[in-house]
């Protein structure tokens, strides 16, 4: 639950940082039977988002803040991340997940915002379709497949591997010696990729298999480490072309129910829930409505 009772002992105290909620570093278990202790306090905390300026980047940034994380929004792009930014009472650094000074220094930004660096999400992706070998009987072109595994992959390892050592830094926030939370955004296509999705599934799927070596490298410093794999979520990735109602109406059929895209605040509060469960830990979970994508 999001917002538990407030009236236990040790009970959550949603709102803003320092409005007196538990402090940062005490021991959460102190006199409080285990069973009642609460989730992973995100109230006072820094986080850092990858794809923050747009869906379910953005979501995720709006849903931490909204917690009570001071949010560093890293995108590519300028306008809208500064504009998410501003929203949330974040920051906005300028970043490309594909490139190394640049994710160090978005993480520079959320391990110095004040609060510890507790949370990690890695949302920035972008998509390619393009046939192994194509109807005009051409191979895939490489350089865009490269592109894809460089951003979505490669990407995704580099701010998980920055910010777990920053987070490394902080003081344990709990008796477990808990100090953060890595979400790395993969893809039900990471599973089972449709037709002209090598270079996208590929990607994914290497979010996938990096989970579970990833919980166990972070253990030794009390990091968690999830993957979340998306279904049909109604986001702008998605493009605005003439086709695109069509596209979506395919790819929306074989969902099983609720018969529609999700929206980007469902997966937000999804990775919320992740996050604030300190039980879950190297998981990959599917977030699809029972979808199972068919080859085209
Ligand atoms: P989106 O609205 O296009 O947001 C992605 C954001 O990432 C954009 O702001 C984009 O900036 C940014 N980005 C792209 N390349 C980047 C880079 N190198 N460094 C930093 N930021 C970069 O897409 P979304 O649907 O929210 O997707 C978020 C994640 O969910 C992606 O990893 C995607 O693969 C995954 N996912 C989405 C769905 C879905 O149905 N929407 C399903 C499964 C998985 P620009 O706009 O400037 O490129």
């Amino acid at each position: 639950m999001l917002d538990g009772p407030t009236d236990i002992p040790g009970g959550r105290r949603p709102g803003r940082p320092g409005d007196g909620g538990r402090a940062e570093g005490a021991s959460k278990s102190a006199g409080t039977p285990r069973s009642m202790l609460p989730a992973m306090e995100l109230n006072g905390t820094a986080a850092i988002v990858t794809g923050a300026a747009s869906g379910l980047g953005e979501a995720t940034a709006r849903d931490l803040a909204a917690a009570g994380c001071r949010v560093v929004v890293a995108d590519l792009s300028e306008q809208q991340g500064k504009a998410v930014a501003e929203a949330i009472g974040g920051l906005f650094v300028r970043t490309d997940v594909s490139d190394e000074q640049s994710v160090q220094e978005a993480v520079d930004a959320a391990a110095s915002a004040g609060p510890p660096l507790r949370v990690a999400v890695s949302c920035a992706g972008i998509l390619f379709a393009a046939r192994t070998v194509g109807r005009d009987g051409s191979p895939h072109p490489l350089a865009p497949y490269q592109k894809v595994i460089d951003v979505n992959l490669i990407g995704t390892f580099n701010l998980m591997r920055i910010a777990a050592a920053a987070i490394a830094r902080t003081e344990p926030a709990d008796s477990d010696g808990q100090r953060g939370v890595i979400i790395n955004i993969s893809s039900i296509a990471g599973m089972e990729g449709q037709v002209g999705q090598t270079a996208y599934s590929a990607s994914k799927a290497g979010i996938i298999g990096m989970t579970v070596p990833a919980a166990r490298d972070l253990a030794s410093i009390g990091v968690r480490v999830n993957a979340i794999c998306p279904g049909i979520i109604e986001t702008p990735i998605y493009g605005s072309g003439p086709g695109r109602e069509d596209f979506l109406a395919k790819l929306v059929a074989p969902i099983v129910f609720p018969k529609r895209m999700g929206t980007p605040a469902e997966v937000a509060r999804f990775v919320r829930a992740v996050v604030e469960n300190d039980y879950l830990n190297a998981e990959v979970f599917r977030f699809d409505a029972g979808i199972r994508l068919q080859p085209r």
